[in-house]
């Protein structure tokens, strides 16, 4: 059994859904098929979180409706048309509900609720697309499935008691038919509750399905051939990377190469779970394989993150830096969920580079304020070279102010502004 994710651009219209299915009619054998909400939908419902008035919030509903009711009714021609447009006016009552009702004082938990909509949307359209075209395929519900703790919006995926589900209900599901369609990102808490993985966490979805289930590969289905060593968009020479070791496909997830989410390695490396990444455009061609074979990379790998903050603290009371100066501040970057993409420490300062993020920014600083001497840069990039040499650094730096280095034995890490 493979699984294979689709991401929101290989089914942003209709003959993107269209594409994926000649893709899954042409792969023999059993499938699980995780998809990501069409197109931009995610970013769409995000704006539904925030409570709006309720003109307002009609305007974006209706948009996101017609967005989804017009791929529908474009690919879905024949007998599943009316089942499919009768699921989508329910589905669509139940958002307008959810956007009403569901209480505003706690943010992330609201947002979990309503941002999965999208994600249900697609796996539904495929599904019935699937059917329509004479497919046998099976819809599986994620949410009771992939159980996760209440951290909401970063849900941390209990592995045992997955199992246990995917255990027991994917073979039941196989018995119907031989592809499995489910929704990517989202899972359910132990109180019931809907709860998400982290954006772009569709990638994630896959590993944790392939994991539970002892899959024999994941292909992530992308717009672009592979894992390249660079943004193709920012660097004219980029290449594809054919075989990537899992420590290295890790590196560059981590360190934000945004062709794989950071997380979905690890459960394929545990169980040693071939992961390919290959173009929807091109599915004949190879793509990147990623396994366990112990490579280095022939390439330089440039990965830039923009719009990063980075924020240098010096206590104020002339103490050093050490372990109750840094248990403080990791405590307050805990607690505001701001996540650290680069640091650096002297004995009087501290040094981080991170995602800006305004509603999370002002909170954060305010807790520095009394202890700390605060100084931070806006907008600055986040460049990590993997594999460097001195030639790859002048290159990238190249009439820029770098504002901090940090080298290790294959990796380093320059904030530029
Ligand atoms: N739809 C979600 C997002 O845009 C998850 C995903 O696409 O992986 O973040």
């Amino acid at each position: 059994m493979k699984v294979f994710k689709f991401g929101g651009a290989s089914v942003k219209d209709a003959q993107g859904v269209k594409r994926v299915g000649n893709i899954l009619e042409s792969t023999p054998g059993q499938l699980i098929v995780v998809v990501s909400a069409m197109g931009k939908t995610t970013n769409a419902l995000e704006i539904l979180v925030p409570k709006l008035n309720d003109l307002e919030a009609e305007k974006l509903i209706k948009e996101i409706e017609d967005y989804h009711y017009s791929i529908a009714k474009d690919c879905i021609t024949r007998r599943w048309k009316e089942q499919t447009i009768s699921t989508l006016n329910k589905v669509f009552a139940e958002l307008r509900e959810t956007v009403k009702e569901y209480p505003a004082d706690n943010y992330d938990e609201r947002y979990d609720q309503l941002v999965s909509y999208g994600e249900f949307l697609s796996s539904r359209i495929l599904g019935s697309y699937l059917s329509d075209e004479g497919i046998p395929n099976i819809w599986f519900n994620a949410c009771s499935n992939i159980w996760t703790d209440n951290n909401f919006r970063e849900a941390r995926v209990d592995f045992t008691k997955s199992k246990k589900y995917f255990d027991q209900n994917v073979p039941i599901a196989f018995e119907n038919a031989n592809i499995i369609i489910t929704e990517g990102f989202i899972g359910q808490s132990g109180s019931r509750k809907k709860t998400t993985l982290g954006r772009e966490g569709s990638d994630y979805t896959a590993a944790i399905i392939a994991h539970c289930t002892n899959a024999e590969s994941v292909t992530i289905w992308k717009d672009v051939p592979g894992v390249m060593n660079a943004d193709p968009k920012k660097f004219e020479d980029a290449v594809k990377i054919n075989q990537l070791s899992y420590q290295d496909a890790i590196e560059l997830a981590y360190y934000g190469a945004s062709v794989i989410h950071p997380k979905t390695i690890k459960p394929l490396q545990n169980k040693n779970i071939t992961l390919f990444v290959k173009s929807f455009l091109s599915p004949e061609e190879e793509g990147t394989r990623i396994d366990g074979a112990i490579t280095k990379l022939p390439v330089p790998c440039f990965i830039s993150k923009t719009e990063q903050v980075l924020l240098s603290l010096s206590p104020k009371d002339f103490s050093f830096i050490a372990e109750e100066n840094l248990s403080f501040i990791f405590d307050s970057f805990a607690k505001h969920k701001v996540k650290l993409n680069m640091m650096q420490h002297s004995a009087i300062n501290f040094s981080v580079c991170f995602d800006s993020d305004p509603r999370k920014l002002p909170g954060l600083l305010q807790s520095f304020q009394g202890n700390y001497r605060v100084l931070y840069n806006d907008n600055v990039e986040l460049f990590t070279i993997r594999y460097y040499d001195q030639a790859t650094i002048d290159k990238v730096s190249k009439d820029r102010n770098i504002l901090l280095e940090q080298r290790s034995r294959y990796t380093v890490q320059l904030v530029l502004k």
